[in-house]
């Protein structure tokens, strides 16, 4: 028995969710069959294998806070694209920004004044000046990696137990027993991390002092609330002493807003006054066209300007790079997305639904006294099979039940609804509506029921 639900129960409910699955998706699964002849394990991206259920559904059309796949079956999303549609899928801003830019052209390697606007835009929000583009959060995270390294010259960067910043090489490293390893499930890693990562539990500050008072690491990488092992907030003070301590041993400090652009216009930065050296963001920013930005302050613009020579002059083969990054096309579709759709109204929207979406989820944790709790951060929401509310990765990682998260992804599937693969996480877009919410709070208690019976 874990998390208040026997085990015996879990696998009967999850073999008659697999059943009710396989009955409704004949489509799908048909098509699975034929992908799975030209396409590695039947999906485009490994991390597709990961959706609960035989196979995925595949996707017939997304429109708003709606998806609907090939047999015809409507969900409300939730997922939305893992952060990516954060916007909604497809919001009329962007598609008529696509359209008018793609008949202009989509990509000549030359700057255009959008950009100025989107930079400009950026820094309005993010409150650091100095902006530059990628394609992927991802990216914006392994060229700042690489420049503050440069501008410092120190060999090692910081990371926190569970974190995820995309696939970048350094961070794939977790803490076991307290010691530093390799991360599990890397896959082919080019040098082992614990040469170039230290790694630390957030919420930790003499860890951190420990960390960083022997002056070998150029940069903090953090997202300002963790969100990729459940949504873990930092304690009161916590940023404070972050910023204090980074300063106090001349570390930079890179707050990674991919996901925590859910706090706000500006994300948790802006929104809790934080005052990070670089901001990376990506995902949402051009309503799920590829791309991603960032930004950092006059000062290490001023130490990059310094050591032009290795940083600029070097810029086609220096490390930092990408063919297609600041393309016409992504710099099109964030600025619709900033100027039109990421808007403050449509976040006081998204926020007030997340609310309502964790009070319901609240209500049948408190009704059922399942030892669960929620938590929210800005639109986002994320419920746990666990007690008590933990305060770092480790805390976190150690009550995550992979089987008890697929039958309620599953679960919510069969019922109109689909919620992220990884973890229990749903997100709120600019045209999710209080019904949409309400669905959930339905169908969550329902299985609550179901699970605790
Ligand atoms: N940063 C954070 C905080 C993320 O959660 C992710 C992806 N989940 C990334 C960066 C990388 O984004 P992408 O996979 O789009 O490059």
């Amino acid at each position: 028995m874990m998390s208040g639900v026997t085990e015996s129960r879990l696998r009967a409910l999850l073999v008659r969710e697999e059943d009710t699955f396989r009955r409704k998706h004949p489509e799908s699964t048909r098509l699975f069959e034929r992908a799975k002849k030209s396409l590695l394990g039947g999906v485009p991206m490994p991390w597709m294998t990961e959706w609960a259920g035989p196979h995925p559904v595949f996707l017939k059309e997304a429109r708003g806070a709606r998806v609907q796949d090939v047999d015809g079956h409507i969900y409300v999303d939730f997922c939305l694209g893992d952060t990516g549609a954060m916007t909604g899928h497809s919001p009329r801003a962007v598609v008529d920004a696509l359209i008018r830019q793609a008949q202009k052209g989509i990509t000549a390697m030359l700057p255009v004044e959008d950009a100025i606007w989107v930079a400009e835009e950026l820094g309005r929000r993010f409150g650091v000046p100095s902006w530059q583009f990628a394609l992927t959060a991802t990216d914006a995270n392994r060229f700042v990696l690489r420049i503050a390294r440069e501008i410092t010259r120190r060999p090692k960067v910081l990371v926190f137990n569970w974190c995820y910043h995309g696939t970048v090489d350094e961070t794939f490293i977790t803490l076991r027993d307290g010691v530093p390893v390799l991360r599990k499930g890397s896959v082919g890693p080019p040098v082992d991390p614990v040469l170039t990562t230290k790694v630390i539990e957030w919420n930790d500050v003499d860890a951190l002092e420990e960390a960083l008072s022997p002056r070998d690491v150029a940069c903090v990488l953090a997202e300002p609330a963790m969100t990729n092992i459940g949504i873990i907030l930092p304690e009161p003070g916590y940023h404070q002493a972050l910023r204090e301590v980074t300063r106090r041993y001349g570390t930079l400090l890179v707050i990674d807003e991919t996901h925590t652009i859910c706090a706000g216009p500006g994300g948790y930065t802006a929104a809790y006054g934080l005052q990070p050296d670089f901001v990376t963001i990506g995902k949402p920013i051009a309503g799920g066209v590829p791309a991603a930005a960032y930004g950092f302050t006059e000062e290490v613009a001023s130490s990059i300007m310094r050591r032009k020579s290795d940083i600029l002059d070097s810029s086609d083969t220096g490390g930092i790079g990408g063919t297609l990054s600041g393309n016409a096309l992504s710099i099109a579709a964030m600025r619709a997305t900033l100027s039109e759709v990421l808007t403050d109204q449509a976040f006081e929207h998204m926020i007030a639904l997340a609310k309502r979406f964790e009070e319901g989820v609240q209500g049948v944790i408190s009704a059922t006294k399942a030892p669960w709790h929620v938590v929210r951060l800005g639109c986002r929401v994320e419920y746990r099979f666990q007690p008590n509310v933990p305060k770092n990765g480790g805390e976190a990682a150690a009550w995550i039940n992979p089987e008890l998260d697929r039958f309620m992804h599953l679960y919510a599937l069969n019922r109109g609804i689909l919620l992220t693969p990884f973890h229990n996480m749903a997100l709120m877009s600019p045209v999710t509506t209080e019904e949409d919410v309400d669905l959930h709070t339905r169908v969550f208690r329902e299985a609550a029921e179901e699970l605790l019976a």
